[in-house]
């Protein structure tokens, strides 16, 4: 037989075939740096060809492979395991714009474009692809759909996988499945699309795909909202969505301790307030008529929320680069996190009514049995999804706090789940918390899900110990 990596060379040509330490270390690290696995082999397939030869060459040598876009993903989905016996396949050459129908309003691409590559494309015939988030200079749109990724428009236009009409799947057994359909119809049978979007690579490799887009809004305009409660920013949400209908886009949650750690490591960054409060929401508007219009809007809703005791205080960007400054704000917290220590962390979503009562009891639990622990408790409220991290108490060291992660799980995810909450939101479940994922899922769901990745992987090849 011939050696496995002289095959993976035949296929792809030596230089893109990585086996030396140094060159394959970006690929092994987690975004975080939180693991480092080890790897046979990093392969960098230039077309869906090749990602093909390569499938069918893991086959024929039972090796499994782990998908990789940008690498951003924060459940160490995209990373090997320590046995060194995987190979991690990089999408990142398959980075082309294939077409834009701005009639059909979709754009098929390849599923290693980078997503700014994607938006910016997209703005160039004067649409929009509304998916945005933080990662979106690095992470791939292969990986976002693997993900089913969600960002900070998910209130208006929905998560990755509302954005993606068809794709274009590597199976486990080294076929191409080509669902490049540009439909907003279409039933006929079971819904493979839906199977592959939010698998993380574990039922095949995403190659290509059809994405939908949206007319660019005409104007959009920022403001930041001082809260007494998380209850007074539900009683918001209902409030703008009320006054502003799908005009509302951006609806993110920050308490005091948020924007307090962001000022201590970014004292650069503006101080919207000059008193203090205990929770505030950035609030973006979008409208496809003016500024004036989208002013109007915000205007009103501002006031009804004054009027009604529902906000204390409101600032509203005047400007683009006011705005900027004040989606800043937001976009530090998890820098500002990550410069200040390490946390526990738990990406969450529930029921957004439910949202309050959540934090109302999870946070005292939390206090009782870890006295003095600090909340970073931010999120996409608008979503129903918080970003509810747990940092040490003061004079405890990270490594100390770090040894309760499964006892701090337990309590967040018990709570969540009593809640009716999800304990993934939007980052997926990768090897990080494949077990908290045994741990809730129904049998009945379990074993649905092990009946599917059974039936397209038999041989377990794809992304193995990640999700089950
Ligand atoms: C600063 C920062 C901010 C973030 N903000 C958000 C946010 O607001 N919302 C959110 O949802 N997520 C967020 N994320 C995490 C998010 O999951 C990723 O950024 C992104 O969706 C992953 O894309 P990627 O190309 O980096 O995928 P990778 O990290 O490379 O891979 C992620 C998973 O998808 C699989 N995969 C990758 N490409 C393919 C493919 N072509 N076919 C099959 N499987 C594949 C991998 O095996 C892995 O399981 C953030 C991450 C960072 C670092």
């Amino acid at each position: 037989m011939i050696d496995f990596l002289t095959q993976c060379r035949a296929i792809v040509g030596d230089a893109y075939v990585l086996d030396a330490p140094a060159d394959m270390a970006p690929f092994l690290t987690d975004w975080r740096g939180r693991f480092t696995g080890k790897a046979l082999a990093v392969l960098r397939p230039g077309s869906v060809e090749q990602v093909a030869a390569l499938v069918r060459a893991c086959v024929s040598q039972q090796v499994a492979l782990v998908p990789q876009g940008g690498n951003t993903g924060l459940v160490l989905g995209s990373v090997p395991d320590a046995s060194g016996a995987q190979v991690v396949l990089s999408l990142a050459r398959l980075n082309s714009i294939r077409q834009i129908d701005p009639v059909n309003r979709t754009m098929t691409v390849d599923a290693g474009c980078i997503l700014q590559q994607i938006q910016e494309a997209a703005a160039a015939e004067g649409c929009l692809f509304p998916l945005s988030l933080a990662a979106e200079g690095s992470c791939t749109i292969g990986g976002n759909l693997s993900t089913n990724a969600g960002g900070t428009a998910v209130l208006r236009y929905g998560n990755t996988r509302e954005l993606c009409l068809g794709l274009e799947v590597v199976t486990p057994q080294g076929e191409v499945w080509s669902g490049l359909r540009g439909l907003r119809k279409d039933n006929t049978g079971y819904d493979l699309r839906d199977l592959f979007i939010g698998a993380e690579g574990t039922l095949g490799i995403i190659t290509g795909a059809v994405l939908k887009l949206y007319p660019q809004p005409k104007a959009s305009i920022t403001a930041l909202a001082a809260l007494p409660s998380p209850a007074a920013a539900q009683q918001l949400l209902v409030l703008m969505q009320d006054y502003c209908g799908s005009s509302l886009t951006g609806f993110e949650l920050m308490s005091r301790y948020c924007l307090e750690l962001v000022a201590e490591q970014f004292p650069q960054l503006p101080k919207p307030f000059v008193t203090p409060h205990a929770h505030y929401v950035l609030l973006e508007l979008s409208s496809s008529e003016s500024e004036r219009h989208a002013v109007g809007l915000l205007e009103q809703a501002i006031g009804a929320a004054l009027e009604r005791d529902v906000i204390n205080d409101a600032v509203v960007a005047t400007s683009v680069a006011q705005s900027a400054d004040l989606w800043q704000l937001r976009e530090h917290i998890p820098l500002a996190q990550a410069k200040a220590g390490k946390n526990i962390k738990h990406d969450i979503s529930l029921p957004v009514s439910r949202i309050a009562d959540f934090i109302a009891v999870t946070g005292p639990q939390l206090d009782a049995a870890f006295p003095g622990c600090q909340l970073v408790c931010f999120g996409h409220l608008g979503d129903g999804n918080l970003h509810y991290n747990v940092a040490p108490p003061v004079g405890i060291s990270n490594e100390d706090f770090l040894a309760n992660q499964e006892k701090v799980n337990r309590v967040v995810h018990d709570s969540v789940v009593s809640f009716g909450g999800s304990i993934s939101a939007e980052h997926g479940i990768g090897a990080l918390k494949r077990d908290e994922l045994a741990h809730y899922k129904s049998t009945v769901e379990l074993n649905m899900m092990r009946a599917i990745k059974a039936a397209l992987d038999p041989l377990g090849i794809m992304n193995p110990g990640k999700i089950l």
